[in-house]
């Protein structure tokens, strides 16, 4: 989709040209005589950096749970010779065709145990301040450079923004239903999982729902996270490369069988593993 800039000879090239809830968007703007762009999509920031190309970009994301109504990009372009130009835009979104299935899991992962509430509150306490300080602490120069690429070398099972109902208990009032918020890889234990571009590992421990999990932010507000591992590679603090090895696939956590789970988040929003896969990216102007 290209948007008409509403005031002058700038366009915004939006990819996938269709939005949806869950999808992730490449904005595009080919611009000369900008010295920086700043914006927000829905009131949340995205950031533009120049690629090697000298064309703006900034890669953000729709949450899987937003509602269909279109979303607001307004952008200011911080002109070289001085001034500045807005544009804004109401962008539609359509239905996302998302399935629902039933699952079940493990009594004590449905209702935990009291010992493991508390500690699932401090879980989520902890990675609630890891984003939190992730977000404070952004550059002007994304870590992810060029496209993003599997984790591990196997098909999906199960698909994004699948709607799954717990059937552990007959009672309907009972039963969760909740939204899959990531791309499920079969993987056998002791498959090696490797990073999906390059980036600096946030967290490399054990939580109680994700098991061994990898974090890893990208830079400009994209992380990746990879679950249920058996084994590590990697560190928090660590700086991976793309495809380097960040451990071992495994059964840890909410699971009802050895595979893994592979989620992407922008800012706070979870989007579409897939679709990401399936975009085009852009090499940065400073890559080394
Ligand atoms: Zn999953």
């Amino acid at each position: 989709m290209v948007l008409p800039a509403l005031l002058a000879a700038q366009t915004v090239k939006l990819t996938p040209p269709q939005l949806e809830p869950g999808s992730p968007v490449l904005l595009e703007i080919a611009s000369s005589d900008c010295a920086a762009i700043d914006g927000t999509l829905n009131g949340v920031p995205v950031r533009f950096f120049r690629a090697a190309n000298h064309h703006w970009y900034a890669l953000a994301g729709i949450d899987v749970e937003a509602p269909v109504a279109p979303v607001k990009l307004a952008l200011t372009l911080r002109l070289a010779a001085g001034g500045s130009r807005e544009l804004t835009e109401q962008i539609p979104l359509i239905p996302a065709n998302y399935r629902t299935a039933t699952i079940t899991v493990a009594p004590k992962f449905v209702a935990p145990p009291p010992e493991a509430q508390k500690r699932i509150e401090e879980e989520r306490a902890l990675k609630a301040k890891l984003f939190a300080e992730a977000n404070a602490r952004i550059g002007d120069e994304p870590a992810w450079n060029g496209d993003f690429r599997p984790p591990v070398h196997s098909q999906p099972t199960d698909s994004f923004g699948t709607r799954r109902i717990d059937k552990s208990t007959a009672d309907p009032s009972q039963q969760i239903s909740t939204i899959h918020k990531g791309m499920d890889f079969r993987a056998k234990s002791g498959t090696p999982v490797h990073a999906a571009n390059a980036g600096t590992v946030i967290l490399a421990g054990h939580l109680y729902y994700e098991g061994n999990c990898v974090i890893i932010d990208h830079g400009l507000g994209l992380y990746t996270l990879y679950m249920h591992l058996s084994k590590f590679s990697v560190h928090a603090g660590e700086q991976v490369k793309t495809g380097q090895l960040l451990g071992l696939s495994g059964a840890t956590g909410r699971v009802t069988g050895p595979h893994l789970h592979w989620a992407v988040r922008y800012q706070d929003a979870y989007i579409d593993p897939g679709k990401l896969l399936s975009l085009t990216l852009p090499v940065h102007a400073n890559a080394p």
